[in-house]
């Protein structure tokens, strides 16, 4: 099912909504016509929601998206006809809703895409995909009730390929249930969140808390929202493990989504040091006896290339990397997948996690998919 009466509804108003909004802008330009149009000498202004359409003309239509850009994002403004704004993109001129400019860098967390009406997403309705018990491992999970959901990619230049996108943490009560490390019963093999030797570990932990007092599943789920648009647009399309504050997945069937439905599974986190070291991957620990078990080993070198290619991508967009750019872990998550898997950390307590910097994050780890997928 993909969506209810009551989305339907919403939907509808919403339509209802922006049909008004399209009729009062074309009353707005009728209006300019054949008057002398307030001119800028192309001022800066800034996006201020979490994605916006550049238009090659003043109207919601499909066909005429140029391009997205996103919260944060400078543009150069060369005019302003009520309603729509005109903002130069690649040398172009492109309209934009102006209600979603600012004059001065935006601060916070940007707007949801779905409360931001035109500014739209590049992606068709969701599908939402639930744990199947036929699926290898489903029965390791504890927590299952919960939803993904599928998006396809809008863009005509579609790159056949699904990213998982799991924005850690954000299960409730999952702290509180134990699920196995791993599928053979064997003990951990690194320490983490649980320690070497266990058997068992929280099925999803709670996180951290930034030292701001942010929670560690608020910024996980901004960055996620962002990395989705920006996926979608470069024609992937998209498995969202988690779109709110709370998703009844633990990691084993976020997990067991990502391998079912998913071409490779990317796990947002932020690590619990203080000292802002930078991002950097868990890769799969060199140990023998972990890379001698299935499913870890037909599909240990590939996580590393996916970490890898991530952390690549990261450091090109000018994130600062940790160390070598990886440090050994034994994750639940790798040890149950079966697709290239990675738990990418963006950086611990003390880092930045403001819009513009979740930006610059999330256009890395697009680059670092292109590249893992050699586009
Ligand atoms: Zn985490």
């Amino acid at each position: 099912m993909v969506f209810n009466k009551a989305d339907k509804n919403k939907r509808m108003k919403m339509k209802r909504r922006m049909g008004g909004r399209l009729a009062s802008a074309a009353l707005a330009i009728c209006l300019l016509a054949g008057n002398a149009q307030a001119v800028f000498a192309g001022d800066t202004v800034y996006v201020n929601c979490d994605v916006l359409r550049c238009r090659s003309s003043a109207e919601i239509k499909d066909g005429n998206i140029v391009k997205n850009v996103y919260y944060g994002d400078k543009l150069e403004r060369v005019e302003s006809k009520g309603e729509w704004t005109v903002v130069m993109v690649n040398g172009k001129k492109c309209y934009v809703s102006s209600q979603y400019l600012s004059a001065s860098n935006p601060k916070g967390t940007p707007a949801p895409a779905a409360a931001s009406g035109n500014s739209g997403t590049a992606s068709t309705g969701g599908t939402q995909i639930s744990v199947s018990s036929d699926w290898k491992y489903a029965d390791f999970s504890k927590i299952k009730s919960g939803s993904a959901v599928l998006y396809k990619t809008a863009s005509s230049a579609r790159k056949n390929k699904t990213v998982c996108v799991n924005a850690g943490h954000g299960t409730s009560g999952g702290g509180s249930v134990k699920t196995q490390c791993h599928p053979d019963g064997t003990p951990k093999v690194t320490g983490g969140t649980t320690g070497a030797g266990a058997t068992e570990a929280a099925a999803v932990s709670s996180g951290m808390t930034f030292n701001d007092g942010t929670a560690e599943a608020n910024v996980t789920l901004a960055l996620a929202r962002i990395l989705k648009e920006k996926l979608l647009s470069e024609g992937y399309d998209v498995l969202m493990i988690r779109e709110s504050e709370d998703v009844q997945l633990d990691n084993i069937a976020r997990t067991v989504l990502a391998n079912n439905k998913a071409d490779c599974h990317i796990a947002l986190h932020w690590d619990s040091t203080a000292n802002d070291k930078g991002a950097f991957y868990m890769s799969v620990p060199n140990v023998d006896s972990y890379r001698a078990m299935e499913p870890v080993a037909s599909h240990w070198e590939q996580h590393n290339r996916l970490g890898e290619a991530l952390v690549q991508g990261l450091k090109g967009a000018g994130v600062k990397i940790f160390s070598g750019g990886s440090m050994e872990m034994d994750l639940t998550q790798t040890s149950y997948s079966t697709v290239p898997s990675i738990d990418i950390e963006l950086g611990d307590k003390a880092s930045d996690h403001s819009a513009g910097t979740l930006n610059t994050l999330a256009n890395g780890l697009t680059a670092g998919v292109n590249a893992f997928f050699g586009n």
